[in-house]
Order: structure tokens, then C-alpha cells, then sequence
């Protein structure tokens, strides 16, 4: 299959390893052309205010609105998580895509404690702990009806999954687990598979 990576800003590289190591075909995305010929998205972290400045200057912001709500799989960590959110709780407003229905806390789990590791237990995953790296990590505030958690840390979640998309508040491209990934991608193979017309 054909993954891309959003690579405006953020921690592109480690994601594209990620997906080659799993035997699939990564592209960087830079453009809205690249964009529609990848079967499914990863949006990684970084700085979201950065990132939606850049994305709509090099005018994707639109393009890939269109995509996430025609049903292209998506995987989003941390900033790419924030991107997606129906809105931002406690900062100054800041344009988001509005096609997760959760809200952001940025920066929720505090300044003083900038990054941190916890062990996840992820539905489907059995009891196999999930290690997670937290850097600056946005915090889920709120979440819709239609939202799946699919891991909690400290009653808060920080895995849900709505339709085709998953959103971390975490890194999972910074450990070597790779379940996640693997998630992903059987939820992009199925995808195909619905949109293949049976002869
Ligand atoms: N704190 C960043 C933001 O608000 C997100 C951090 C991350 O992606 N690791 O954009």
C-alpha cells in the first residue's frame, strides 16, 4: 500500500521508517497532487501552529479537509491530532479541520513536565502494556459520541479512533512497538477492500 506522511514539519522521517519497515511503499507529502495518490495519512507531530500556517500556505489545509471526509484513513500523533480537532479549550483560537470530534487542551499535561513515558493498555490489544512517549502532548478534552477511546491515561483518553480516523496524544514512532502502525494499516487495507468493486 501506498502510506504518506505529511511532511511540512515534525518528526516526518521516523514515520516514513516506520512504514518501509512494515514493507509498504512511504511518501513524503508536500503538496495537494502527492496527496491524492496515497491510499491512506499519517500526520505527525511538531508545532500545530507552525504546521497549519505552512499547510495552508502551500494550500492543503482544503485538499485535505476533502480527503479525511471522503473517508481517506488517517493516523494523527500529538500535533497531527490537534490539526483534526473540532477546536483548541485553552489557547488562543487557532483554525483546526474540524473532522475529529474531540477537543484540545495544548500543552495539557503541563510545562514543567514536558515529556514523559506511561504503559497503555489499548483495546485489542490485549495485556501486553503499550510503552508511550508523551512530549508536550496535547490533552483530549472533551470527546463526541461517535468517538472510540481505545487507551486512557489517568482517566484522561489518549487513543480514540472516529471512522477513519485514529488520533494519539502520544509518539508511537519513537518506540519500537509497532502494533499501532500495524492497526493502521489493516484498517487501510480494509478500507481498500470495501472501495474495490466485486466483479
Ligand atoms: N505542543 C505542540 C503543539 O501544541 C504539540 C507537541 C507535539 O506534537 N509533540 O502544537
Amino acid at each position: 500500500m501506498k502510506i504518506g506522511v505529511l511532511g511540512i514539519q515534525g518528526d516526518i522521517q521516523e514515520h516514513l521508517a516506520v512504514i518501509k519497515k512494515l514493507g509498504h511503499e512511504a511518501v513524503w507529502i508536500r503538496d495537494s497532487d502527492a496527496l491524492k495518490a496515497v491510499d491512506a495519512l499519517i500526520m505527525p507531530g511538531g508545532e500545530s501552529t507552525t504546521m497549519t500556517k505552512l499547510l495552508k500556505r502551500f494550500a492543503i489545509w482544503e485538499p485535505l479537509r476533502k480527503s479525511i471526509n471522503s473517508g481517506m484513513p488517517v493516523f494523527a500523533t500529538c500535533a497531527g491530532m490537534i490539526l483534526l480537532s473540532r477546536g483548541i479549550e485553552n489557547y488562543p483560537a487557532q483554525d483546526t479541520l474540524g473532522v475529529l470530534d474531540v477537543t484540545i487542551e495544548r500543552n495539557g499535561y503541563g510545562r514543567q513536565v514536558d515529556s514523559f513515558e506511561a504503559d497503555l493498555y489499548v483495546n485489542y490489544f490485549g495485556d501486553v502494556p503499550f510503552r508511550a512517549v508523551f512530549i508536550r502532548a496535547p490533552k483530549i478534552a472533551t470527546t463526541g459520541k461517535e468517538v472510540e477511546v481505545m487507551a486512557s491515561f489517568g482517566g484522561t483518553p489518549v487513543l480514540v479512533r472516529e471512522r477513519n480516523i485514529i488520533a494519539a496524544s502520544f509518539h508511537p514512532e519513537l518506540t519500537d512497538d509497532v502494533r499501532l502502525q500495524r492497526y493502521f494499516l489493516d484498517m487501510v487495507g480494509n478500507s481498500i477492500e470495501d472501495a474495490t468493486p466485486r466483479m
